[in-house]
């Protein structure tokens, strides 16, 4: 069911990204400024890592990184910014914006008990570690312990890596242990999902049941680099299309869920956000 292209290893190292973690958003393979087709017209995209965005201009995204998001970004989080921008899949990392609103978005609905599917080096985790109280907890899965031990200094060093429990492997078993067991439904705060996009939709009929009601489920990246509303003709990479199907069957999915309020928000790649009602 899988396309080749994504079980390849090639040696381009955009689809290698895509092959483990089901997301990239160019073929730069240097993290470099990169130009692509779009409706035969050049199209040029943002030249620094995190500097990705879906808004039409490129200025005014900088006008809010310059002006609200970097000047105000914790010290740890540059430094694990700076550490991922040396990652040959730094196009991965959440952007400084997306972070700064996590962190938000967290302290307002004085989330403690939290989960986060994804972690890569940690970027989203820290913004996570550092809105949470002393006592918060954050249970964090990745199938690469490697990546996250990356950004692990850091985060020891800003005081916060006892909040997280990490755990290495595919986060589908252990959601499917945790729904075996009663004591852990409805206890979670606030989950973050930010992995393989193809099984959203198997990691929501998990987290429904784990979040609480009035809880909050945030899944990144629902918007796709803008993809969900390219024309079914458009020229597309295999694996944005590949992905894009799926996001896009999840995204209605979401819509006609009774159990849920939802806002999709275009901030880093979209990001919908899902308040369970029942
Ligand atoms: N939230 C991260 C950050 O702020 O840097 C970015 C996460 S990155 C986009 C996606 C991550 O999902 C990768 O680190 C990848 O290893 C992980 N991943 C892919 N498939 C997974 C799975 N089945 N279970 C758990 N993690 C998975
Ligand atoms: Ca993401």
């Amino acid at each position: 069911a899988f396309p080749s292209v994504n079980r390849k290893k090639t040696g381009n190292r955009s689809r290698k990204l895509m092959a483990l973690n089901g997301e990239t958003k160019t073929e730069s393979t240097n993290g470099e400024a990169k130009t692509e087709s779009k409706n035969g017209e050049q199209v040029s995209r943002h030249q620094e890592v995190g500097h990705k965005s879906l808004l039409q201009s490129d200025a005014l995204y900088q006008y809010i990184l310059e002006t609200s998001v970097y000047p105000r970004e914790p010290e740890p989080m540059k430094e694990l910014r700076e550490v991922t921008a040396k990652h040959p899949w730094n196009i991965m990392t959440t952007s400084a914006d997306e972070g700064q609103f996590l962190n938000m978005l967290l302290k307002l609905v004085n989330a403690k008990n939290t989960m986060e599917i994804g972690v890569f080096t940690g970027y989203s985790l820290l913004a996570t570690a550092l809105a949470l109280p002393d006592d918060g907890k954050i249970l964090a899965m990745d199938i690469n312990r490697e990546n996250y031990e990356m950004g692990l200094p850091i985060i020891e060093k800003a005081g916060v890596a006892h909040k997280i429990e990490f755990k290495e492997g595919p986060a589908m078993p252990i959601l499917d242990e945790m729904i075996a067991d009663e004591k852990y439904h409805g206890t979670f705060d606030f989950i973050f999902v930010d992995a393989d996009k193809d099984n959203y939709i198997n990691y929501h009929k998990r987290l429904i049941d784990l979040v609480k009601v009035g809880g909050l489920i945030g899944y990144d990246n629902t918007l796709w680099n803008g993809s969900v509303v390219s024309p079914p003709d458009a020229p597309m990479r295999k694996y944005v299309r590949y992905y894009r199907d799926f996001v896009l069957e999840f995204n209605k999915a979401l819509s006609a869920d009774a159990r849920i309020e939802i806002c999709m928000l275009p901030v880093g790649d979209g990001i919908t956000l899902c308040r369970r009602i029942k």
